[in-house]
């Protein structure tokens, strides 16, 4: 499709990347093809896990798309297997889905629609479309045959109509064991499509559900419950990912022989991450061996995990809106989720000093116990949001990386004879350092130049190199922990044999820094708060924080290595 361009003058042109299933929906929208029917999307999450960067896609296009036509979007939990479903994670998928921005128009439940699912299975067996069958698990995996081989009917599938009703009715009052019969739609065991094979509908499975409790021990399966929950809650496009492309055949099957509303399923491509694993399964189990320390770990591709790590709603949106949506799975770069943040960060984080490995620095020619305040812009992006006062006093942190006793070739920051500029205040000079009995450095001593007052000397002095610090006297101690990529490779997938996703962990994905020294603001950061720790990076408070001691989480580093990337594809 054309890219849509926005038509206002005033805003520059925003190019919207194509997508596929905005056109469809337009289409269908200027023929009229669902009547006078809004668009109604829905999203259809199985809480058996916390929602993913990957969901966010799912997100976006269903709440976003039927946002776009003035249409209306459900929440749906697909909770038809009881075995693996909980409602804490019913409770995190409403709170990420509200967090990403969106708004549900109503809270559905496939479990919901089980009493109608099951007037319409036993409308099915009275038409002859559907039938008990006694064969095993393995048994029928057997006769459905491959690709390659036709499949072969079941010696059950002929029972009568009478026989089958019993049998399903004395299914569902709980008088067989699980596993012991399961009831199939008559559809065609020659079929090219497996799916159509005489599918499984029902099994027996005497399990408490999550919201149903014990009132079922028979439960539908997944394609017998999709498309029907669709149809009850008149969603006109119910998108989703492209594995399911080969049941369409089967959702369209069963809407056609129940003459339901037809909604229509549209399959989009999945999304993928380097350095990043979407399966709930493989999440769950780096949850439940402790790999990390649960959902929310910063680490995790979980809404809730990179929220923690001080991703934002915009951003995320604005990278999902920027991958569009196509008919082909590929993957994507993790540095361009990183560049959306970046960029939405650079924008909006208030800047701050701190030191994460301090080195003292003591300014020999300033008087001792004077203290000061230096005037700080917050946002040099982002006048609106004022200045603030920042204490400077005689004693000072800096990084330890920012002074080399012996400098190497191209270092310009601080070094014995050196003159560089402290960001804010003043051009200091180092003089001498003062080591311990075992050789390490102590403390380095400097001189100041009290004309160079707010970074700049009268005489036009230049320096090379400006560096941040915190006033020892002012500053408050805090834990900082840096992420790296959870996995080490680029496919996490990827492993030799007899190796597991485990084995492509990143040993290094945590570095905690128990005591790094932060400018005084800091101490009022509430869990919200983004901010730019001047050189160092993008950071929030992490809720582990007590008021003694907080804890800050690098959100991402400030070298923008899309910025590279992309330089080095244009070159
Ligand atoms: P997993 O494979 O991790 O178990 P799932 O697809 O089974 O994920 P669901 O809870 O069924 O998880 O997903 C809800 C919706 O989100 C579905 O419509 C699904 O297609 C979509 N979805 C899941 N993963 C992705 C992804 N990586 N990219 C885009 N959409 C996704
Ligand atoms: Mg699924």
């Amino acid at each position: 499709m054309a890219a849509t361009t926005n038509a206002n003058p005033e805003t520059p042109e925003i190019r919207t990347p194509s997508n596929f299933l905005r056109d469809i929906i337009a289409e269908d929208v200027r023929t009229g093809k669902f009547g006078d029917a809004v668009v109604q999307t829905r999203f259809p999450p199985e809480p058996n896990g916390y929602l993913h960067i990957g969901h966010a896609k799912a997100i976006c296009l269903d709440f976003g798309l039927a946002d776009e036509f003035g249409g209306k979007t459900n929440l749906r939990f697909d909770d038809t297997n009881p075995e693996k479903e909980e409602t804490e994670y019913v409770d995190s998928i409403q709170t990420d889905v509200r967090w990403l921005g969106f708004e549900w128009e109503k809270l559905c439940y496939a479990s919901d629609y089980f009493p109608q699912l099951y007037e319409w299975a036993l409308e099915l067996i009275q038409a002859g479309r559907a039938y008990v069958d006694d064969l095993s698990a393995d048994e029928i995996r057997r006769y459905r045959g491959t690709l390659t081989e036709l499949g072969k009917d079941s010696p059950y599938r002929n029972r009568s109509v009478r026989e089958n009703i019993d049998l399903f009715t004395r299914m569902k009052s709980g008088e067989f064991p699980d596993g012991s019969r399961v009831l199939r739609a008559k559809i065609d065991m020659a079929s090219p499509n497996l799916n159509l094979r005489d599918p499984v509908m029902y099994r027996i499975l005497h399990a408490t559900h999550h919201r149903t409790g014990d009132e079922w021990c028979i439960y539908p399966m997944y394609d017998f419950a999709h498309g029907q929950s669709d149809s009850i809650e008149r969603v006109t496009h119910s998108m989703c990912t492209l594995e399911f492309a080969d049941h369409q055949p089967l959702y369209r099957w069963y809407i056609e022989q129940l003459a339901i509303f037809p909604s229509q399923q549209i399959e989009f491509d999945r999304l993928n991450l380097t350095y990043t694993l979407l399966s709930k399964r493989k999440l769950l189990q780096l949850v439940s061996e402790k790999r990390v320390s649960g959902w929310d770990d910063p680490r995790m591709p979980t809404l809730s995990g990179i929220r923690r790590r001080g991703f934002t709603p915009e951003a995320i949106r604005a990278f999902v809106g920027s991958i569009g949506a196509t008919r082909t799975n590929g993957i994507v770069d993790i540095e361009m989720l990183e560049h959306f943040q970046r960029d939405d960060l650079n924008r909006r984080a208030s800047r701050a000093m701190a030191v994460l490995r301090p080195l003292k620095l003591v300014i020999d020619n300033y008087p001792e116990g004077q203290e000061e305040f230096v005037e700080v812009q917050n946002n040099p992006e982002d006048p609106s949001v004022g200045t603030r006062q920042v204490p400077f006093s005689r004693e000072l942190y800096i990084e330890q990386d920012d002074f080399r006793e012996v400098p190497p070739p191209k270092y310009y920051r601080l070094s014995p004879g050196k003159e560089v500029r402290l960001r804010n205040a003043y051009f200091i000079t180092a003089k001498s350092v003062q080591k311990s009995a075992d050789g390490s450095l102590v403390e380095v001593h400097c001189t100041y130049d009290p004309a160079s007052r707010g970074g700049n000397s009268p005489d036009g002095r230049k320096v090379k190199s400006t560096i941040h610090w915190v006033s020892t006297a002012h500053a408050i101690s805090a834990e900082i922990r840096l992420y790296d990529k959870l996995f080490s490779k680029a496919n996490p997938g990827e492993t030799e044999e007899g190796k597991s996703f485990l084995d492509n962990l990143n040993p290094d994905s945590l570095e905690v820094i128990a005591d790094a020294k932060l400018e005084p603001s800091l101490a009022g950061a509430k869990l919200e708060d983004r901010y730019q720790f001047e050189r160092v990076g993008y950071f929030c408070l992490d809720p582990d924080s007590t008021p003694e001691k907080p804890v800050f989480n690098r959100t991402l580093a400030l070298k923008d290595s899309w910025a590279k990337i992309e330089r080095k594809a244009g070159a």
